[in-house]
């Protein structure tokens, strides 16, 4: 069994946990480790250590620094398919698809390496006479990162590569679900050369969540998980006076128009719907077909579905089991649901069978969905498609706009003007133009809108560096030697 605990001033952490939880692998539902739960004593040991290697890390030059960066980046592409073994063997997700998270992690590394070019600051000389201006950017301290399950290396790194780079501290509190990813980095890092303390890693439930929250050590908490989460992370990290960046959940709409290419378009439903079993925030759960193309659409998602293989992440399948029992059964249940309210189920997932007791439920295709059912108004994080079907464009706009969350949509038309008016119209933070899966590159920024983000600042991109520092301005007035400066021949002033 595999004893996980935390990782504290570049060293694992040797004390007695008072408790503890298990670690699944999804796949077969065997409990394949234990993992300590930290409380407030264990993040007070986090924030003293990481408080301790800030004063010297804030310091390091610039180079240095990317020195660091370029060295972990490295090590990360090298173990790349190390990682994907561990994120496959506790979340369950195919081995490709957990590999490619590692590589859109991998690019916030890359992004950070530019870090010298990022943290410069404007000038402006002769404000006044003899009076220059300028600006820098300082790093805030020890900060806290708390992710979710669904992408335990990607998540984690939106954050910690540009807040080290920036030349914070960092602690991390992975999900209590999967939290191996997280401690490979730890040693990556260390491999790497960053000083023992500049990465932390803590573990556990909301204990640790609380006391992180309200730790006077900690400058600023970057969160991401669901929506009631990311409310109360919000709420209660801004009394105790911290910055807080809190991403919630989804419930992202691809909007079909008549003049679209449905083969695009049905391609782009499988990708987006059933990718890593739907446990993407970015993905898409709400088919808005506008008609006469609803029949043809479903025909097309349907026949496509009919090749989706479920089954163990390590062998070779299309798409891998849910992440926990309790979570299979409750997407399950939204079937159910949808079925009883008057939706008409195209396929359904729980008539899958897979041998062996992991957490599996097939893809699901729910059609006639209306916006009152609760399969359309809450987020399901599962492999559910519903399909909506609407008359016109500006119906399928007013769905969007009207749904609580507004982290990713996409819309897929062949007709240019449509779409630049659905980018301009549209309340949500990520949209694509025949894209399914529209998640920014790393010098863009991550992060939707209404419910779907709590604070003003998206993850990475220039409102990750500016979320990981804190701005001064320099007003400054130097007068000419000639006013009693050093005697180096200029002309002196009586
Ligand atoms: P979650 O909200 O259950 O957990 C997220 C983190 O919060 C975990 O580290 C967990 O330990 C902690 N936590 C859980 N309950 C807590 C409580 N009561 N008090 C304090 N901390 C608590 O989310 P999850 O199930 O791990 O992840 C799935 C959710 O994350 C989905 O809603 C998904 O949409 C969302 N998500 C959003 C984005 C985004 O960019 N907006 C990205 C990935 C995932």
């Amino acid at each position: 069994m595999n004893q996980i605990t935390h990782w504290i001033n570049g060293a694992f952490d040797r004390d007695k946990p008072e408790r503890t939880g298990d670690i699944f692998n999804p796949a077969t539902g065997a409990i394949t480790g234990s993992l300590a739960f930290g409380n407030a004593a264990t993040v007070d040991t986090a924030v003293s250590a990481a408080t301790a290697a800030f004063s010297d890390w804030r310091h390091s030059s610039l180079t240095k620094r990317t020195q660091v960066l370029f060295a972990f980046r490295e090590l990360v592409a090298k173990n790349k398919e190390k990682i994907a073994a561990l994120i496959t063997a506790e979340h369950g997700k195919i081995l490709s698809d957990a590999a490619g998270e590692v590589t859109r992690g991998l690019e916030v590394v890359e992004f950070a390496c530019g870090i010298p070019h990022l943290l410069k600051g404007g000038f402006s000389e002769e404000v006044s006479t003899g009076v220059d201006v300028y600006s820098i950017r300082q790093a805030l301290g020890p900060v806290a990162i708390i992710s979710p399950f669904n992408f335990p290396a990607m998540v984690p790194m939106w954050f910690f590569p540009v807040a080290i780079a920036c030349g914070n501290s960092v602690i991390v509190k992975p999900s209590e679900k999967d939290p191996s990813a997280v401690m490979f980095f730890a040693q990556l890092w260390k491999e790497a050369g960053l000083p023992d303390g500049v990465f932390n890693v803590v573990h556990g439930d909301k204990e640790v969540v609380d006391a992180l929250l309200t730790h006077p050590g900690i400058k600023s908490i970057s969160f991401v998980g669901s929506t009631p989460i990311a409310r109360y992370i919000y709420e209660t990290g801004t009394k105790a006076g911290k910055r807080v960046q809190a991403l919630g959940g989804a419930k992202n709409h691809m909007v079909v128009l008549p003049d679209s290419d449905l083969e695009l378009a049905a391609d782009a439903a499988i990708n987006a719907g059933f990718g890593s079993a739907g446990e993407r925030c970015m993905a898409i759960s709400a088919i808005v077909a506008v008609e006469p193309i609803g029949n043809a659409l479903v025909a097309r998602i349907k026949s496509r579905m009919a090749h989706i293989v479920t089954g163990d992440g390590t062998k070779g399948c299309d798409m891998g089991p849910l992440v926990t029992a309790v979570h299979r059964d409750k997407v399950a249940a939204y079937i159910g649901a949808g079925a009883k309210e008057g939706a008409t189920v195209v396929v359904d997932g729980r008539e899958l069978k897979v041998e062996g007791d992991g957490f599996f439920l097939g893809p699901t295709l729910l059609d006639h969905v209306t916006p009152t059912m609760s399969v359309y108004s809450d987020e399901i994080f599962g492999p559910v498609l519903s399909v909506i079907r609407v008359n016109t464009y500006d119906e399928a706009l007013n769905l969007v706009n009207s749904h609580q969350y507004g982290n990713g949509t996409a819309i897929f038309t062949n007709d240019g003007g449509a779409a630049r008016r659905f980018q301009n119209e549209v309340e949500v933070g990520m949209v694509g133009i025949n894209v399914g899966i529209p998640v920014p590159m790393a010098y863009y920024s991550f992060g939707g809108w209404k419910n779907s983000l709590f604070g003003d600042s998206h993850a990475h991109g220039s409102e990750g560096v500016h979320f990981f520092t804190r701005g001064k301005v320099v007003t400054s007035r130097w007068l000419d030697p000639s006013h009693g400066g050093i005697n180096l021949g200029f002309p002196q002033n009586d």
